[in-house]
This record gives structure tokens, sequence and C-alpha cells, in this order.
């Protein structure tokens, strides 16, 4: 990854690429990109062997013009505090345009997640908490964590708990953050939320006849070569789902190496084996590739970036032979790189649309934690019965019979993931039909990156309309 890229200044660049076609305030503009408040801590991690090692750690909250703020916490060696404004601000323009009424956050700390034992890991959490609850910068109302790159389930129910202990247990507490194990308040279907959004949001762009002609590919999922970069949360589901949906994965890259089969890969067979202890490289029938980075420069009709920002700058940019870049990781093409792969005619889908799956699943979960009830708990019987009654009267009126296995699905009443992936999935559709609309709207002269900023811009600059600024 290139460190000297500055990713707030990349996002900021593509901000006013597309705040060009709006027509707000220029002070505006300038508040809603501005970063509201960043808090950076230091503290002291007692090691397991006695040693004392200072930690560093942010927590960004970019726009208040929604309550709670929500965002991710990231482990890596590499967090600093450009990254999680950026990434915070990606936040905000991200549940404007998945409709999220929620402002952007984002928070790091700078480790490697695999030069520490799990106690440690859980020490540095559960301190990371206390500096964030001293600070008000947690809480159900007013800032929201969620797993990002290096976290996931255990560390969030870390958190969960932390904050409930250090706050007399309030009624909502487990509301303080999200993507918890099922167990701890966390809703089902939030794990592999951000890949299965990747998968809907690929399996729409890949619907319009008109658009895949545009680029020279056919219409749908079905067939396409794809390589995804990064096999953990994001790049595996997003994997998973694509090979589900018809398409062939040809290509797998971890931080080890990469692996390449024209034929296609088995996607959950690559994970299991790596998740054993294995390198990616010792994957039996593919062939290997040791430098990692090689593989986004194969040929394919997909690229999926879900590792880190930067993959793709102006390096690699020409050496791209993808159609269709389609961004799960956040800021994985830089503004730059983006421009040089869009005079190529290429198509790249946009991070802030992409992978808001999990935000939008996080946002189900924080409501099921406010509510304390499960989704369908109070409906699926009753919508079953209905059903039921319906198809029988069907039967009786028709006097034909429907095979019991039919008849079983359609009475069925939809449970908490059934709830939960339909309300994904409507989301990531008709964001998708916003943006495209937005870039038709434009002649299709601007690409459904400045599209979705453009939708981004204009739902925060109504927020800030409609309620005022205080004092
Ligand atoms: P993760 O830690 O689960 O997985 C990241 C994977 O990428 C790891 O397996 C890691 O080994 C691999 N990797 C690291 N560097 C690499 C390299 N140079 N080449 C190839 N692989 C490499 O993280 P994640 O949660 O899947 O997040 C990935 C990206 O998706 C990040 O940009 C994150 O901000 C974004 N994202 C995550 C979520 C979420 O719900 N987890 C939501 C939205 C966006």
């Amino acid at each position: 990854m290139n460190q000297k890229i500055k990713f707030f200044e990349q996002v900021n660049k593509n901000f006013d690429i597309a705040a060009i076609y709006t027509n707000h305030p220029i002070g505006l503009l300038k508040q809603i990109k501005i970063c509201n408040g960043v808090y950076h801590m230091t503290f002291p991690l007692k090691r397991d062997d006695g040693s004392i090692e200072v930690i560093n750690a942010w927590r960004a909250e970019h726009s208040q013009h929604k309550s709670p703020v929500k965002g991710g916490i990231r482990y890596a060696e590499a967090v600093n505090e450009d990254e999680v404004m950026a990434l915070a601000a990606l936040m905000t323009y991200k549940c404007a345009i998945v409709d999220v009424p929620l402002g952007g956050a984002k928070g790091g700390i700078k480790i490697n997640v695999r030069n520490y034992s799990q106690n440690e890991l859980e020490r540095i959490t559960r301190r990371y908490t206390f500096e964030l609850v001293r600070k008000n910068f947690i809480g159900p109302g007013i800032d929201v964590p969620a797993p990002d790159y290096g976290t996931g389930p255990r560390e969030m129910a870390w958190i969960a708990d932390t904050y409930s202990a250090l706050t007399g247990g309030p009624l909502d507490a487990l509301g303080c953050v999200t993507g918890k194990p099922v167990g701890q308040g966390g809703v089902r279907g939030r794990t592999e939320a951000t890949g299965r959004g990747v998968y809907f949001g690929i399996r729409e762009a890949c619907s319009f006849p008109e658009d895949m002609k545009e680029i020279g590919l056919e219409t749908g999922v079905e067939g396409k070569k794809v390589i995804v970069q990064g096999l953990g949360n994001v790049g595996f589901y997003a994997a998973k789902f694509l090979q589900e949906g018809g398409a062939d994965i040809i290509g797998i890259a971890e931080y080890e190496g990469a692996i390449y089969n024209a034929k296609g890969l088995d996607v959950e067979a690559v994970f299991q084996f790596r998740r054993a202890g294995n390198s990616i490289l010792d994957f039996p029938g593919a062939k290997k590739i040791p430098d990692s980075a090689d593989a986004l420069e194969l040929e394919c009709d997909i690229l999926v970036p879900a590792a880190l920002e930067n993959q793709i700058t102006m390096k690699n940019a020409k050496n791209i032979k993808a159609k269709i870049i389609a961004e799960a990781a956040n800021g994985p093409v830089t503004a730059d790189a983006a421009e040089a792969l869009l005079n190529r005619g290429k198509r790249i889908i946009p991070d802030m649309y992409l992978n808001a799956g999990g935000v939008t699943v996080s946002y189900f979960e924080w409501l099921k934690n406010l509510s304390h009830v499960r989704f369908g708990r109070m409906s699926k019987r009753f919508e079953e019965d209905i059903n039921t009654q319906i198809l029988k009267s069907v039967e009786e009126l028709t006097g034909k019979k429907l095979p019991q296995n039919i008849f079983k699905k359609i009475a069925h009443g939809p449970d908490e993931l059934d709830l939960v992936n339909s309300g994904l999935e409507e989301t990531m559709i008709s964001a998708y039909h916003q943006m495209r609309e937005i870039r038709l709207q434009h002649n299709s002269e601007i690409s459904l990156r400045t599209a979705a900023f453009i939708d981004a811009i204009d739902k925060v600059a109504i927020s800030y309309k409609e309620m005022g600024i205080f004092p």
C-alpha cells in the first residue's frame, strides 16, 4: 500500500468533482466535507510477558447531521488519523446513499493483530472502549461502532460488555455497538451482510443490457470471470455469493500471495484451507502467484478489491484488465487511478455504495436492540397461518394439490434472517437505481462514483437546510 497517498484528500477530491454538479452554498459544502471531531488517544497495554506498550488509537466523528453517528473499528498497523477521518467521511456518504439515517464515524487502533494474544486483544479493546466512554464518544444515541478490517463479532461483544459495565447497564446498552454475536444482541445475517451486499450491487450493475453493452460485457453475473483480493469477511462472502450466483472465481489474492485457476476455484474450500493455518499458495490444483499484487492485473471480467485502500494506483491502473472494478473495500482505487480507468472505458462500482450492506444491516441490528425484540417474532406464525389458509383455499377451489415442498416454501412466514436479507436486497437495489438514475440525468457523462456523491451531498445538504444551524 502506498502510504504517501492521503486518503482523506482522495475522498475530498471525489467530493469536489461531484459538488460542481450541485448548487449548494459553498459554506455548506465545506461543512459537509469537514470532519467534525477526531479523538486521538494513547493508553498503556500490559503485555502477557509483563512489559508495557503504548497503544495509539483514534475515533473520528465526521458528521452529526444525523444521530447517532456510525462506523467500524479497524485494527491494523497502517491506521492513522488521516485514514480514520477519510473512512468516517465515507461512512457519512455511505449512510446517505442507502438511506440509513445516521451520521458517519470510524475508529482505529494501530496494531497488527497477529502480534497479540487473545487476552492482549481483549485488554486493548476494553481499554479503548473505556477511553471512548470517558470522552462520550460511544453510546446508542451518540456513536455506534461496528466491525471493520481486523475486528469481528468477538471484539464487538467485548465492547458491548465494557460499555454496559461502565455505564451501569442502561436499558439500551446493547445498541452501543453492532456486529455482535447473535447471542449478545446481534442480528442474524450481519456477519455476511457486507459481502452479500457486494453481490447484490454487482448483480444489479450487471443487470442492465445497455450498461453492459457500454463496457462490452454480456448481461448478468452468470459466467463472469472474477478475481477477488482479500479473503476476509467482505472478500470471502462476496466471492461465495458471486459463486452461488453463477460467477467463476478464477483468482483469489491474500497478503501472502495469490492463486489462479481459469476453470474457477471453490471459494469455501480455499477459505477452509487457509483457516486451517495453510498458506493460500499451497491450495491444491491452483497456479501460485507469489506476488499477490500481480493477481490484480490478470485477465478477468470483474475485479473485486476487498482488502484495503490504495491498492490500484497510477502504478498499476494501466495494467488492470477487468472491465468492472467492484470496490468492496473502502478506497481501494485512488482518485487519479479511477480517472485513468474510466478513461480506458472501465466501470467502477464505488465503495460508498457497494460495501454499504454492512452498515445497512448494522442499522437493522441497532433497531433490534432498541426494540428489544427479534425481527419476525410477532408476525412469523401469523403470516404462516394466513398463507396456509390461502393455499388451502386455492387447492380446494382448483381441486389440485401443491407438492408438499412448494406448499411449505410459499406458506413459510419470514424469520429474522429472511427479513434482514430481504431488507438488505431491497436497499442495495433501490440505492443502485438512484445512483444510476443520477448518472443518466447527466447523459452518462459522469461516473457512478460522482453520481453517488451527488446523491449523498444532496441528502446531507437537505438535512442541514431543514434542521437549520445551531445556535
Ligand atoms: P478482514 O480483516 O476480515 O479481511 C481483510 C483480508 O484482506 C484479510 O484476510 C487480509 O489478510 C487480507 N489482506 C490484507 N492485505 C492484503 C493484500 N495486500 N493483498 C491481499 N489481501 C490482503 O477485513 P474486512 O472486514 O473484510 O474489510 C475489508 C475491507 O472492507 C476494508 O477496506 C474495510 O474497511 C471494508 N469494509 C468492511 C466492512 C465489514 O462489515 N467488515 C464493511 C464495509 C467496508
